[in-house]
């Protein structure tokens, strides 16, 4: 399995985000995690990528304890936060080679072709040159999915990443994501049925920091159970 969450739990003061959730993912999987909001999705992807220390239970990445993985596993990961934060006042190949190089990219040579092939990848080569403050917001989502897949990372986590977008843009971000994940691992956090349906082969809904299901999408659907699942999500 290239990650194992074992029975996590976590809280905010009072407020449980996490009541114990268990979940293994092997390589190759786009999976859907899907809820209502507040349904504990951003936390349990925090927790992945080590950024937020569980209160209890262990996850493991490719067998490395995510506590102890540091910056040499997180260049394993690559993540796309909900209200995907840029700098919008750098431009878009500029703000890609800073990244490069916070990845290890250490020569200019090495950063510019990175770079280029990453803005080619994603469809942003019309728009590189240009402050990210002056892109739409379908192609500032690209930026964000650059910055998350440039180093090619193993397992790719988005949180909401088509969120806000318009049908177009939601079609074009949901290619990428769909193309990334043929070869890649990729963990993306939704609340909307359609999107799971539109882009992942594993379906994992979350209500109240629980996992209530986790199935083959193909299975749900053939059982009629997707949105009868969903449907009884926080009543
Ligand atoms: P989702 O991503 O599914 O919308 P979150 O993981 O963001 O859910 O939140 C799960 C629960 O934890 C919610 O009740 C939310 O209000 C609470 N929560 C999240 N972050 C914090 C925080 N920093 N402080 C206090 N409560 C938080």
């Amino acid at each position: 399995m290239l990650l194992e969450v074992h029975s996590i739990t976590k809280h905010y003061g009072p407020q449980k985000a996490l009541a114990g959730v268990t979940l293994s993912v092997p390589k190759g999987q786009i999976v859907g995690l899907l809820g209502p909001n507040g349904a504990g999705k951003s936390t349990l992807m925090k927790s992945i990528l080590g950024y937020l220390p569980t209160d209890e239970g262990t996850i493991h990445f490719d067998g490395i304890d995510v506590r102890e993985g540091g910056d040499a596993m997180r260049h394993r990961m690559g993540y796309l936060p909900e209200h995907n934060p840029l700098y919008p006042e750098m431009y878009v190949r500029e703000f890609l080679d800073f990244i490069a190089g916070l990845h290890g990219f250490n020569t200019r040579s090495a950063r510019a072709e990175k770079v280029r092939q990453t803005i080619e990848r994603v469809g942003l080569t019309q728009e590189a040159h240009k402050p990210i403050s002056a892109l739409s917001k379908g192609y500032k989502q690209r930026v964000g999915l650059a910055q998350a897949i440039l180093h090619d990372p193993e397992l790719l986590i988005l949180d909401e990443p088509t969120s806000g977008l318009d049908p177009l843009q939601l079609k074009e971000i949901r290619a990428l994501i769909k193309s990334f994940g043929q070869s890649r691992t990729v963990i993306l956090s939704t609340h909307i049925l359609q999107e799971v349906e539109a882009m992942c082969d594993r379906v994992v809904i979350i209500n109240q920091g629980r996992i209530v299901e986790d199935a083959p999408l193909v299975d749900l659907i053939a059982q009629g159970g997707l949105e009868q699942a969903f449907d009884t999500l926080a009543g």
